[in-house]
Order: C-alpha cells, then sequence, then structure tokens
C-alpha cells in the first residue's frame, strides 16, 4: 500500500511522511476518521514506509522485498488486532487473520459491515475479547524478526471490551521498546480517555465529492457522469463510492425508480405499489439504502431549486428536468419529516429490518407528507 493509494488526506499523509523522515513516529498513533476516509489503508502505508528498505520522498519505494511483505501483510513484525464474532474456534484475531487478509486485500477501505459479511455474522457483536490482550503480550515478547520495529495495528479499538481496554492501556503506559502502536479507529470518543492520552492522534477527514469523482475516474476508468452521481451518494466515503461501483447496473437507473416511487406516493395505487415494493425488496440492502441515500439528495436540491439558490442544486442532466418539475411538492411543511422518513429507513435497512413492510410504510407516509397542502 503505497500513500499515493489513500484518496485525499494530503495534511495526514504529509504528517506521517515527516515522522519517518525525521525519525520522530510516537511509539503510539492513532488514525481517527470516518469510515471510508482512508485511515486503515494509511494505516498499512506507513507501516511498509516504516520497514521499506529503499524509501523515496514520497514515502516507501512498493517493489523491495519489505514492501512486498507488507503488501500481502505477512510482514512477520507487523501483527493485527481487529474486531472478531467470537465462537467456539474463533478466540482472537489469530484464529482469522487469514480471512483479514483477504478482506482486506479484496477491498482495503474495508468497512465494520464488510468484515462481518466476509464473515457471515452480520448478525453478531463486534469484539475485541480480553483473549487478545494476551496474545498482543505474547506477540510483543518476541524479538523482531528483521531487526527492526514491531508494529501492532489495531483495527477498532473501541470494540475492546472494558477489560482487554484496560490491559491495552498498561502496555501503552509502559511500551516496550521498538514497538510502535496504530490504532485506527472511526469513533474515537468510544475509547477510554486515559488510552487516547497515551497517543499521537492523526485525523482523517471525509473525502470530497471532487476527490472521490477524480478518483473514480482515474482508477477505474468510470465516465464522469456516473463517477459524479456515485461521489454524491457515497457522501464522503470512498469505500461506499466503490461499493455503489460494484452494485452499479446500468439498467436500473436511480432516477426511474425514484420517479416511480414519487408516483405512486402522489397517487397511491395499490397494485403498482404492491408490484414497485416486490422489485424493490428483491435488490438487496445496498440498492435499497442507495434508493434512501438518492432521495434525500432529490429533496434536498429541491429545496435548493425552491429557495433560488439554484448554483447549489448537484443533480444534473435528465435529473435536473426532473427537479424542475418535482421541486414544488417539496416544501417546508413536508421536507424536515421526509428528510426523516428516508433517514430512519436507511437505519432500519442497515439493521436487517424487513424491505418489504418499510417500503409500503414509506409510500403511505410519503403520500401523505408529499400531499400536505
Ligand atoms: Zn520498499
Amino acid at each position: 500500500m503505497l500513500y499515493a493509494n489513500i484518496v485525499g488526506q494530503q495534511e495526514a499523509k504529509g504528517r506521517l511522511l515527516k515522522m519517518v523522515r525525521e525519525s520522530r513516529v510516537p511509539h503510539a498513533l492513532l488514525f481517527s476518521g470516518k469510515e471510508g476516509s482512508g485511515n486503515l489503508p494509511a494505516a498499512l502505508a506507513f507501516a511498509q514506509h516504516l520497514y521499506c528498505k529503499q524509501p523515496t520522498s514520497y514515502g516507501s519505494c512498493g517493489s523491495c522485498i519489505s514492501c512486498n511483505k507488507v503488501a500481502k501483510l505477512i510482514h512477520p513484525d507487523l501483527h493485527f488486532v481487529f474486531p472478531i464474532a467470537k465462537s467456539k474456534d474463533v478466540k482472537s484475531s489469530n484464529d482469522l487473520i487469514k480471512e483479514f487478509r483477504e478482506a482486506f486485500l479484496h477491498q482495503p477501505y474495508l468497512s465494520l459491515n464488510d468484515w462481518f459479511s466476509e464473515l457471515n455474522a452480520e448478525n453478531k457483536q463486534p469484539i475485541i475479547p480480553v483473549e487478545e490482550s494476551n496474545d498482543i503480550l505474547r506477540k510483543l515478547s518476541y524479538t523482531s524478526y528483521e531487526g527492526t520495529y514491531k508494529i501492532m495495528l489495531i483495527w477498532q479499538p473501541e470494540k475492546m471490551n472494558a477489560e482487554a481496554a484496560n490491559r491495552l492501556l498498561k502496555i501503552l503506559e509502559e511500551p516496550p521498546e521498538q514497538t510502535i502502536f496504530i490504532l485506527v479507529t472511526t469513533q474515537p470518543d468510544q475509547l477510554l480517555a486515559t488510552i487516547l492520552s497515551r497517543v499521537q492522534q492523526i485525523p482523517f477527514y471525509s473525502c470530497t465529492e471532487k476527490e472521490i469523482t477524480d478518483a473514480l475516474i482515474t482508477n477505474y476508468k468510470v465516465n464522469p457522469e456516473v463517477a459524479r452521481q456515485t461521489a454524491m451518494l457515497a457522501n464522503g466515503n470512498y469505500g461506499e463510492a466503490l461499493t455503489l461501483l460494484t452494485h452499479n447496473d446500468e439498467s436500473v437507473s436511480f432516477l426511474n425508480n425514484f420517479q416511480s416511487f414519487m408516483r405512486l406516493a402522489l397517487k397511491f395505487d395499490c397494485n403498482k405499489a404492491i408490484a414497485w415494493i416486490d422489485e424493490n425488496a428483491a435488490t438487496g440492502r445496498e440498492k435499497q439504502k442507495q434508493f434512501f441515500q438518492y432521495g434525500l439528495e432529490v429533496f434536498r436540491d429541491s429545496l435548493m431549486y425552491n429557495f433560488g439558490n439554484k448554483d447549489l442544486v448537484r443533480l444534473s442532466g435528465h435529473e435536473k428536468l426532473f427537479l424542475e418539475k418535482f421541486a414544488p411538492f417539496i416544501t417546508q411543511k413536508n421536507y424536515e419529516k421526509l428528510v426523516e422518513e428516508f433517514n430512519n429507513n436507511y437505519y432500519y435497512i442497515e439493521r436487517n429490518a424487513n424491505p418489504k413492510i418499510l417500503f409500503m410504510d414509506l409510500i403511505l407516509k410519503t403520500n401523505e407528507l408529499i400531499n400536505l397542502k
């Protein structure tokens, strides 16, 4: 993993480069940022930089033997700790390292949801149990194989239970020599204050729409219109943008689907509603989330349009033509309620609610709200 593979984050990358160049690497770092900000792949890029045998002014060379080992997540001095679904056979990260490698190599912008769906454990509680701290101590007691640093990369340390967190704190208070802890978190506020005080924080920000659009065009040769639409729906989360791209079925346009929904909501027709619901219930969670996300975007743009802020409207092309007709239905009376409904449904779908029930309920509520005079 190279710094160049991380979208945006110039400030964080600059700080990391400087640390290594000046040999002033703190013994514990916290890469904090929302999902899809790139803090996890950045931690790998940083480890690769630290181990690289021929670093350049841009970071690691990407081709030496150490770089190759880190890139495959098999460097013997680089250890990983991550949340697991505990079971009879799975007691700590060690038991799932092969699966973790596969998941990360497949998608370095891995989210906790992605990880747990890879494990087919979506309904289980992600946890870093106390057994893990014994493993950490054991790994730290070895001398380093390659004679440099040992790195302990802890992904989502906020998933540690209280006992594990307290043990980690003890280790951070008396850090073993030549060891660097990289904690990678999406929720720093859930970490013990005492742990936070022991680490140097490197903040990662949500990507901008332009950064995501440009990255999709450059890295995946996506056509600019699709790249822009995907970036808009991804909300600053590059991992989400990549997921959206893989689920992007050209034959089902977001706009067409949303239009059909709104026609039903304006003039309720039971048979048509059931047909729409059946079709959309079968598309799967990702597509359903995109529908809600798209609706939220249309509501926002409608409001901008109505208030005369047409330059703030992000939809374009066919979507803009639709907006001209649709915007008058969005008023100050129904805007907040519609946004709330769509947000809530996004949340419920993410938590495995029954889509048929949600969609029927949403059509009826939207019917009521959109016809408010
Ligand atoms: Zn190298």
